[in-house]
């Protein structure tokens, strides 16, 4: 009997591992926009780029390969790829939504297909009698990401698919923070994974890109329409540098969770952290569906200081992480979510979701874990005690 490769081998020796043609073990950039029909009648598998082009597909098939799905689809961003497995919608349907969705989803949700008849709600996911009293007779997906940003919430994958398969409305799962190298959606039942395959995937900076992937192929089928009408198609070029960062994800992924487990720990200690998100540690909310659904618990948590000041000076005296908006890169990447991702949404709603003038999220990169919690210490340093944190 054959032996199934595990996910590490499987990053590596995959169909595409040797070019055909030449036996190249890099795959080859196609830049070609256009394909010659040698024969009047029957055409080639290529005709022209936008509907399917050699490199792309190298991407597209390798991911549906890693998520365990028939069919993938690779986008010119996370938000192109999010937006075209929207089209899946038609004027009347309603769409159930996370409330702590990313922002960029959050907004095409609420800016675009509202203005095309889409309704939609926005709810607790990881809420289960919420989610099923928000569920409509004309519901048709019900959209999920877990963990959540920036709060790390989890939601019980298995719990919403039951409902929605009980209503007959199809699961999405943005399943960025994860990769299929810790959580596989659509084995446990999701029909459409999505990915901003800009962070973990990639993961060194370098490329905006997006994937599908779908398990049914008559729901592959619909969304390869879309793909190609609505023509946010991923470059060649950037096709490339994916599949070149996809052969490390492995790796990475487990050292840098390695590292975000011994900072939160590090921190969950320190007396000027107030509140520490990260679902692997056994206080979190979300620990045991996690374990329960995902192989481990991500590179990415939150933390939260007294106040903006405290977060200001944190953020003055770190040395190691770039501050930026983005994560899922090689380099450690530091962020305060009230002042970016979440700088559009209004303050009291922010304040109600916890997401405070103090909190800072940190997407661990892979630099030597010893190095980094001492950046932390020494930047803490710098932040003044809280007289009621100290006098505890
Ligand atoms: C970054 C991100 C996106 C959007 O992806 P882009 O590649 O920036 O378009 C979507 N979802 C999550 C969870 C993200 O972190």
């Amino acid at each position: 009997m054959e032996r199934e490769w595990s996910f590490s081998t499987k990053l590596l020796h995959n169909e595409w591992k040797v070019d055909r043609a030449t036996g190249a073990v890099s795959v080859p950039i196609q830049h070609a926009s256009t394909f010659h029909q040698f024969d009047f009648d029957s055409f080639g598998k290529y005709d022209y780029s936008r509907s399917g082009n050699p490199t792309r597909e190298a991407l597209e098939e390798t991911i549906a390969a890693l998520e365990g799905g028939v069919r993938g689809f690779a986008f010119a961003s996370g938000m192109a790829a999010i937006s075209t497995a929207l089209l899946l919608l038609s004027k009347g349907d309603h769409v159930l939504v996370t409330e702590d969705v990313y922002g960029g989803t959050y907004r095409i949700v609420t800016e675009v297909l509202s203005r095309f008849g889409i309704d939609y709600t926005f709810v607790d996911m990881t809420d289960r009698k919420a989610v099923a009293e928000n569920i409509r007779p004309n519901t048709k997906v019900i959209y999920m990401e877990t963990p959540s940003n920036p709060l790390l919430k989890v939601t019980d994958i298995r719990a919403v698919v039951e409902l929605a398969k009980a209503h007959g409305c199809l699961t999405f799962l943005d399943n960025t923070f994860m990769t299929p190298a810790l959580q596989r959606p659509l084995d446990l039942g999701v029909d459409v994974v999505l990915h901003s395959a800009t962070k973990f995937l990639a993961g060194h900076s370098d490329v905006v890109a997006g994937l599908a992937v779908v398990k049914d192929e008559e729901l592959g089928k619909q969304l390869y329409k879309w793909q190609n009408a609505f023509g946010a198609v991923l470059g060649v070029q950037d096709a490339w540098l994916v599949l070149r960062g996809l052969k490390t994800l492995h790796v990475r992924l487990k050292q840098s969770s390695e590292s975000a487990m011994a900072i939160a720990e590090y921190l969950l200690r320190h007396p000027k952290v107030e509140e520490v998100y990260y679902p692997g540690l056994a206080n979190h909310p979300g620990h045991d569906i996690q374990r329960s659904q995902a192989a481990g618990f991500g590179a990415v948590l939150s933390f939260r200081l007294a106040d903006e000041e405290a977060a200001r000076t944190f953020v003055r005296h770190v040395r190691l992480p770039v501050f930026a908006v983005s994560l899922g890169a090689v380099e450690s990447i530091l962020s305060h979510p009230a002042k970016m991702s979440h700088a559009a949404m209004p303050k009291e709603e922010r304040l109600r979701r916890g997401i405070t003038d103090g909190l800072l999220r940190l997407s661990v990169g892979l630099e030597d874990v010893n190095d980094l919690i001492a950046d932390v210490e020494q930047a803490l340093s710098f932040v003044k005690e809280r007289p009621s944190i100290s006098a505890r």
